[in-house]
């Protein structure tokens, strides 16, 4: 019998985009996983505390954006389990949730997978699941493979997409100059981040 496949898609979604969707459903599609989880950071360890958005208007804006696909998921395992999110503690947990028959696929930003070696015991991380880094084509995968060494082909995938010409960081700047997002959110996500008054403050 063939293993169950999880997505764990893991990001600060701050905001949540159409790059970051179609990233998770061609994810899905590619590697015939069962279900993607997308996992807010509840408090990135690499990010100044209050640079951020808040944890529930990340989760919220998740939620508003994934519920048409009855194969995606939303995770507060993050935010529950408080303190710094690393990715190794959420990884054995959803092992320990999912069992050894079930096979995790952490997707997730090609720039972010360049920090790796930073994270908390990323050789333990590299070992226990398969990496997914979302790329905007043309992308240098030299910098990764260097990186990598042999990391890279035992344990990472690269997938190009093409939206991923949209970030959440130009997101930010468009709301906080007043300038449109409509088409690069969906629209729940759009009027939830006007009705909430987020991103309108300069960034610290
Ligand atoms: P980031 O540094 O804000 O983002 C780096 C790049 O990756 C950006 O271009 C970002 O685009 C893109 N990206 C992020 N998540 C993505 C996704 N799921 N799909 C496609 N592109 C994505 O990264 P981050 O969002 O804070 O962190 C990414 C993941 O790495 C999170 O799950 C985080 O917890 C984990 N992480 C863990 C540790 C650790 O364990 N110590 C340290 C750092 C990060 P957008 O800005 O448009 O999303």
């Amino acid at each position: 019998m063939s293993k169950h496949r999880i997505g764990i898609m893991g990001g600060t979604f701050d905001p949540i985009h159409y790059g970051h969707l179609v990233t998770a459903e061609v994810a899905r599609e590619t590697y015939r996983l069962d279900q993607v989880i997308f996992v807010p950071s509840g408090q990135p360890p690499h990010k100044a505390p209050g640079s951020v958005s808040d944890f529930w208007h990340r989760y919220l804006m998740v939620m508003l954006a994934i519920c048409s696909n009855p194969w995606f998921r939303v995770s507060r395992i993050e935010y529950d389990r408080g303190g710094p999110s690393y990715t190794i503690d959420t990884i054995r947990e959803f092992k320990r949730i999912f069992g050894e028959g079930t096979e995790l696929y952490f997707i997730t930003g090609a720039d972010a997978i360049l920090e790796i070696f930073t994270w908390k015991q990323p050789e333990e991380l590299l070992s226990s699941c398969r990496f997914i880094a979302a790329t905007r084509p043309g992308y240098d995968l030299g910098k990764l493979e260097n990186l990598l060494g042999e990391y890279f082909s035992r344990s990472v995938s690269v997938l190009e997409v093409p939206l991923l010409s949209i970030s959440s960081s130009e997101l930010r700047m468009r709301v906080r100059r007043g300038l449109s997002i409509k088409y690069l959110v969906p629209d729940p996500v759009e009027i939830y981040i006007h009705h909430n008054g987020l991103y309108k403050e300069v960034e610290t």
